[in-house]
């Protein structure tokens, strides 16, 4: 992490009283990540759950656990993590829509920050805020052009880890890096 992004967490720590999820949170879930800006996958949660709430650190718990199975499978080597909602809602409720309003301004941060070459949307939450529809099941694996850049969607990992039987889309995800990959080198 360098210098400058750890001194806008910093303060962002001490201002970050934006809803009333910061009455209730033990950690601000920043992120996790390979490397500290232009990744190729920016994978994008919900809101942390208990463990992500104990250690920090978005999916360490279970769902974490499937989805770094994801990047294995994927070999990817530069990416990172984070949610919607930096904090834990109460008993993993959905966040309501004014935390996620309140949230929004640190998550264009992170996305910036990040510049990446594609953007995960692990699930409903994601795709309603950064596609704007409410189906996940119906757009799995669709590409979709939007303000925040490429957007894929993908089951939440927590699903599959319960043993749900949704389509990962690995594979469009391979093609499409492959894609952008082949791009970059024909300019
Ligand atoms: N589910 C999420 O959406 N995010 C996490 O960090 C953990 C579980």
């Amino acid at each position: 992490m360098t210098t400058q992004t750890r001194l806008i967490e910093k303060e962002d720590d001490k201002i970050y009283r934006c809803c009333p999820l910061w009455q209730t949170r033990n950690n601000i879930v920043w992120e996790r990540s390979t490397v500290d800006k232009d990744v190729d996958v920016l994978f994008i949660g919900e809101a942390p759950g208990k463990d992500e709430d104990l250690q920090g650190k978005p999916f360490v718990g279970k769902a974490g656990k499937k989805l770094d199975e994801w990047i294995f499978e994927l070999d990817l080597l530069n990416y990172a993590i984070i949610n919607i909602v930096k904090c834990r809602p109460p008993n993993n409720r959905k966040p309501h829509p004014s935390e996620i309003r309140s949230c929004l301004p640190y998550l264009i941060k992170q996305i910036q920050k990040f510049n990446p070459k594609i953007i995960i949307a692990l699930g409903a939450t994601p795709c309603s805020v950064l596609i704007n529809r409410k189906e996940v099941v119906a757009n799995i694996g669709k590409i979709f052009q939007t303000r925040y850049g490429k957007v894929i969607v993908f089951p939440h990992p927590s699903y599959i880890a319960r043993g749900v039987d949704v389509y990962v889309p690995i594979k469009e995800l391979r093609d499409i890096l492959k894609e952008i990959e082949e791009d970059k080198n024909k300019r």
